[in-house]
């Protein structure tokens, strides 16, 4: 058996010639390609604006600045996340705090985030933005996190990465209804990519305007945009102190052939996770518990292991699994835990079931190539693993 990742890309010879397309063409960035990607990702979420730029983590950032988040503010997140998720307040210059976990969906839980509101209001530190993280490729619970918002006058970035694709409450992951700004990653492990890529996905004109500015130096050739007349046609202003996120064309148009199979991507991970549950039924394990309300992507599949009926422990297990060249991986160490987050001070018993997430947790191979034989390698192994 050759070895198996933990997730892996699909390239077809379309999405090549997608690309050699743009290196023969006029434009290598600035050209067509992005705006026709972002027209893809708003025909397939149905969000009103797509802002295409070169990583989820830029568009993390400038949903923030877009959202006013600085100095003083807090940002909340769960801690079971990839670090951006968290860093984009720090860019800002705000703070971070974390929100416990759903011990099932491993989203950040809305019962934990309503107390944790309730206690902050009274100390008069709420919240300026809650980045929702759909863990795995499962919603969140959008409309309980929107209720919060309104009451506590709090917005809401999801963070889509592990979701393209996905639904919730039948309609797609990305529309924004419960949301100020989604954000979505193209990153190769992710549902479909761009080599590297992200997008922020908006219904408000206003943050659209906004984002597009930050993504490009803050400059704009809009005469309505500019505070002095224009002073001849090689005029621009730049009216923010904007980045280089730009994405490229080459990017954009892998991106957008990519975007053509999503839905096919989705349902093959759809039927991995379901083989998954049947193989392992029996093992002391808990498989991932799904919301009714949401049609996960499953960008990944995590296990929480039931430790005391297995012969090895975790680690062992990670090593035996690892040995055997199967990627098994552990998404995520909660944030709190890494060295530059723990100097802030954090204490890891606020975090009951991130803790405990984190002393269970695995993450198998999940992406849509996996065949039939390869599952079932994964399911023996990790049985022998256990000893069960
Ligand atoms: C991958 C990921 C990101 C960052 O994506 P990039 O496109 O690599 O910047 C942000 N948040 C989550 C939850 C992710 O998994």
């Amino acid at each position: 058996m050759n070895p198996i990742p933990y997730a892996r890309h699909e390239i077809t010879e379309a999405d090549i010639e997608a690309v050699a397309s743009v290196l023969r063409s006029e434009f290598l960035t600035q050209g067509p390609q992005v705006p026709a990607f972002e027209a893809a990702l708003t025909r397939y979420t149905g969000a009103r604006h797509a802002i295409a730029v070169n990583s989820a983590t830029s568009a993390l950032h400038i949903a923030c600045l877009a959202l006013g988040l600085g100095p003083g503010d807090w940002l909340w997140t769960s801690p079971v996340t990839f670090l951006a998720s968290a860093n984009c307040a720090l860019y800002c210059g705000a703070q971070v705090d974390f929100v416990d976990i759903d011990p099932c969906t491993y989203n950040l839980s809305p019962d934990a985030l309503s107390h944790k509101l309730e206690q902050a209001e009274r100390e008069g530190k709420l919240p300026k933005v809650l980045v929702a993280v759909h863990m795995g490729g499962q919603s969140c619970d959008m409309k309980a996190m929107r209720l919060l918002s309104r009451r506590y006058g709090f917005k809401v970035i999801e963070d889509a990465s592990h979701a393209v694709g996905g639904k919730y409450e039948d309609q797609p992951v990305g529309d924004c209804r419960y949301s100020d700004i989604a954000v979505f990653s193209f990153h190769p492990a992710k549902i479909v990519t761009a080599a590297e890529g992200g997008a922020a996905l908006t219904n408000s004109d206003e943050l659209a305007s906004k984002m597009a500015l930050l993504r490009s130096h803050g400059l704009t050739r809009d005469h309505q945009q500019m505070v002095h007349p224009i002073e001849g046609p090689w005029y621009y202003e730049q009216i923010e102190l904007g980045f280089n996120y730009r994405m490229t064309d080459i990017h954009a148009a892998l991106g957008t052939n990519q975007m053509k199979r999503v839905d096919d991507y989705v349902s093959r991970r759809q039927a991995v996770a379901k083989r998954y549950a049947e193989l392992f039924a029996g093992l002391p394990l808990k498989t991932p518990r799904l919301d009714e309300r949401a049609h996960s992507a499953f960008h990944l599949y995590v296990v929480r292991l039931d430790l005391a009926r297995s012969r090895r422990n975790q680690r062992e297990l990670f090593e035996f699994m690892r040995a055997r060249g199967i990627g098994v991986n552990l998404h995520y160490i909660p944030i709190y835990r890494q060295p530059f987050y723990e100097r802030m001070g954090f204490d890891r018993r606020e975090f009951v079931e991130a803790e405990s997430y984190y002393s269970q947790a695995m993450t198998l191979p999940m992406f849509p190539l996996l065949r039939e034989e390869e599952l079932r390698f994964v399911a023996a192994t990790l049985a022998e693993g256990m000893g069960s």
